[in-house]
């Protein structure tokens, strides 16, 4: 009896695919990816960095029609604590990503085609399906997170064109490596990003199986464009916690904008790598008095709720009243006026608000 050929999940993932649209044509017949900061150039036949997209035939082929994982999160969880508080942001992934962080917490999805061990069934469905679902869920925003959208950003897209005709708002949970051409790309249809500014160091970054120059690069474009920014660092111990790349990496976000916000969160042992000790309160705290000395307004502890005293609370870059009080995820009091701004002091407070507090968590 013949044996069959069982289909792998590359082999699955390679059938939800369309023609993609951020590539270019080299002259020697290559294609180049533009999807993500690798701009991988591919001769028929070769697959990118990422696993998801390849060159077949002279066309790329992009991921398309399936979701990974989707879940209704609070809005606070992605994090985005400057972007429509205390509602739900609806989260779908795809599989695959363009780094392989040895400490991933999303690595059943962002490794599937990497790591044996991450087995993830594919869901196929459709744009209108997802927004159907979120809407019924009573959702503010629909959010591309769990793998990098990055590499998936036609069906981002795809997604996002159906939420915004249904009056969503759209986010991206991203590690930053972009190119200024898929920033074009996703500026008509992407409102909110959040970038994992996981490093200052660019050894560190290729450790990951990236480079430092492309996510700051992606950060000084996102503002410069107008989408809602807000960066995120996970503090690891002995990786990136010293106080010199602290001192860097809050003073180049400060430089980019002192209003955008950088949430300092706890590392916890995950996949890979399980050997530094779990990041304390107190760390969380130095690290954030740090980001303040830099110049940044906006900083936030992430992760230990109730340990890290108001560094989980909004508070008026002008007069210090707090504006939002949260508790972990949960939002207490809420003070921004309809009007975007400080109740004491009028002062605008950056960041994209309701005109009411719309609370669904
Ligand atoms: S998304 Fe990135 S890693 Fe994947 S093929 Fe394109 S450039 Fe390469």
């Amino acid at each position: 009896m013949a044996l069959q050929h069982m289909p792998t999940l590359a082999d699955v993932l390679a059938r939800k695919t369309r023609h993609a649209d951020l590539y270019d044509r080299l002259p020697d017949g290559r294609l180049r990816c533009y999807a993500c900061g690798h701009c991988c150039p591919l001769p028929d036949g070769a697959v990118g960095v990422c696993k998801v997209r390849f060159n077949q035939g002279g066309q790329l082929f992009a991921p398309w029609g399936y979701v990974g994982g989707v879940q209704c999160d609070p809005i606070e969880k992605k994090p985005f604590f400057h972007a429509y508080p205390g509602s739900v942001a609806y989260s779908f992934g795809m599989l695959g990503c363009d780094l392989h962080c040895a400490y991933c917490q999303n690595w059943v999805t962002s490794q599937a085609l990497r790591d044996p061990a991450a087995v993830v069934p594919p869901l196929s469905t459709t744009p209108e399906q997802l927004v159907r679902e979120a809407l019924r869920r009573k959702a503010r925003v629909m959010v591309s997170t769990y793998n990098e959208p990055l590499i998936t950003s036609e069906w981002a897209v795809a997604v996002f064109k159906e939420a915004r005709a249904a009056g969503l708002a759209t986010g991206f949970v991203s590690n930053g490596n972009g190119t200024p051409e898929v920033l074009e790309y996703l500026r008509p249809w992407v409102d909110l990003y959040k970038v994992d500014l996981k490093s200052f160091d660019d050894r560190h970054y290729r450790q990951l199986g990236g480079r430092l120059a492309p996510v700051l690069d992606t950060i000084r474009r996102l503002h410069a464009m107008g989408f809602w920014v807000e960066i995120v660092t996970l503090l690891i111990p002995g990786f990136n916690d010293s106080p010199d790349e602290l001192k860097r990496l809050t003073e180049f976000v400060a430089s980019v904008s002192p209003d955008m916000p950088w949430h300092v969160t706890a590392y916890h042992g995950d996949y890979k790598m399980t050997d530094p000790p779990d990041t304390t309160a107190g760390m969380l705290v130095e690290a954030a008095a740090i980001a303040r000395q830099s110049g940044l307004r906006f900083v936030y502890a992430g992760n230990l709720p109730g340990q890290v005293g108001e560094l989980e609370d909004t508070r008026c870059a002008c007069c210090q009243t707090t504006l939002i009080s949260r508790r972990g995820y949960r939002v207490g009091q809420y003070r921004i006026t309809a009007e975007g701004c400080c109740p004491t002091c009028a002062t605008k407070v950056p960041g994209r608000w309701n005109n009411q507090f719309q609370a669904r968590i």
